[in-house]
């Protein structure tokens, strides 16, 4: 199933529970713009080579349209739209003045060298730099991009129309950044499932966390858990699966991953190895967080998924059919646009920062953060038990009320 399709059942399973009009679905899922553009660099070795970059802005309801920039050999515009319609929910859902929007390369940033990734990101700005801005839209990161592509992307921009940092957030901190945005979305999934698994009755140290993915989330997340007294069993990354019965030694692993010339475990050697699909399918694991691509749980893989509660650190890896069988199991899964939501919150807060040209403190930003994430949850969570639903369909019913809602202060059509 390609994955608008899928974020479309989860639309509708809110839709229904809402009894919205067929019209009006229509009308809030369908995006309110889509671009693709074609991004040409020349190659460190004299050869030119052709890239498909994306810009969808799915709803401006809400306020400018906010989400962040892929590069991912998976990205295509299909994808781009999913992802899009999402940031329009989470931005809803944690209650941020914003609309959604998503972005990307068709590339693997991987197979570039520094230069050639600059000389990409500008070229994509010479290109969409007419629809993004700090009261339209505001990109930000996502896989494969990070603060130095957004400093370029600022630089590029602001060549065009002059000194604005709010254009794009996750920017250096050194630079119009905000303190904390980095470890945002991996502290705000930490403070759910720390709320989560108390709610649920459970034990954070006798939790058993697998995480999957190892990069900016995966990695911030751990690190909150580990802090927070969970045992963290296994982690991967594209290197591979580490498993430790009894917890991983998670200050070494962060510590591995920096010393790491791509920020890979690679190498690690105090663990035990296994298969990178061995992850999702381990025994004996409480709490399972995808932190990598979407999709990575479906029909054919969810009978082997063991753990009981599944914390969304990545957009979309539970697909639809997979996520109606673990909540007929009794799983309860904390979706992505809820769950992950703690990285677009503190862009907000660096964009606020930016228009007030004023600098918050670490510990605003994390207060701050983590009463946004705490209201959410108890606004999810309420409705969840209201209306006897997944946390998904109460978390898409409260985004799809709120964007109803002001679509129709600002008149329809
Ligand atoms: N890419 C992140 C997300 O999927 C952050 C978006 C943003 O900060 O605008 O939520």
């Amino acid at each position: 199933m390609k994955a608008f399709e899928a974020t479309r059942l989860f639309f509708n399973q809110a839709a229904d529970q809402l009894d919205l009009p067929e019209e009006l679905r229509e009308a809030l899922l369908m995006p309110d713009r889509e671009v693709q553009v074609q991004v040409t660099i020349r190659r460190d070795n004299g050869k030119l080579a052709n890239f498909v970059g994306f810009r969808v802005q799915h709803d401006h309801s809400r306020g400018p349209m906010k989400g962040g920039l892929r590069f991912h050999p998976e990205v295509d515009l299909d994808e781009t739209r999913a992802l899009a319609s999402l940031m329009t929910w989470k931005t809803a859902v944690v209650n941020l003045p914003y609309g959604g929007a998503k972005g990307g390369i068709g590339v693997n940033p991987r197979d570039l060298s520094v230069a050639e990734l600059e000389r990409l990101t500008r070229a994509f700005v010479d290109q969409i730099h007419d629809i993004v801005g700090p009261d339209t839209d505001i990109p930000a990161p996502d896989m494969g991009t990070d603060h130095q592509v957004m400093s370029w992307f600022r630089n590029q921009w602001e060549k065009y129309h002059g000194f604005h940092p709010a254009v794009i957030t996750g920017k250096p901190v050194e630079e119009y950044g905000a303190k904390g945005r980095e470890e945002a979305t991996g502290r705000g999934v930490g403070t759910l499932t720390v709320k989560l698994i108390k709610r649920l009755g459970m034990k954070a140290d006798q939790s058993k966390v697998a995480i999957q993915g190892f990069g900016n989330v995966g990695s911030h997340a751990a690190k909150f858990l580990h802090e927070a007294q969970f045992p963290i069993v296994a982690v991967s990354d594209i290197s591979g699966t580490y498993y430790a019965e009894n917890g991983l030694n998670i200050p070494e692993l962060l510590r591995h991953k920096i010393s790491h010339p791509q920020g890979l475990l690679e190498g690690y050697e105090h663990a035990e190895r296994l298969p990178l699909e061995a992850l999702l399918k381990l025994d004996h694991v409480d709490v399972l967080i995808p932190a990598a691509l979407g999709g990575v749980i479906h029909e054919d893989n969810v009978e082997s998924v063991h753990a009981k509660v599944i914390i969304e650190a990545a957009n979309g890896p539970v697909h639809p059919g997979a996520d109606t069988i673990l909540h007929e199991r009794g799983v309860t899964v904390l979706p992505d646009i809820l769950a992950n939501a703690g990285g677009v919150t503190v862009s907000y807060f660096e964009w606020v920062q930016n228009r007030q040209h004023y600098r918050w403190s670490l510990d605003r930003v994390r207060q701050e953060l983590d009463h946004t994430m705490n209201e959410a949850f108890e606004d999810v969570w309420q409705m969840a038990g209201q209306h006897n639903v997944s946390l998904r369909t109460a978390a898409y019913m409260i985004g799809i009320t709120r964007v109803k809602r002001a679509a129709e202060l600002a008149g329809l059509a």
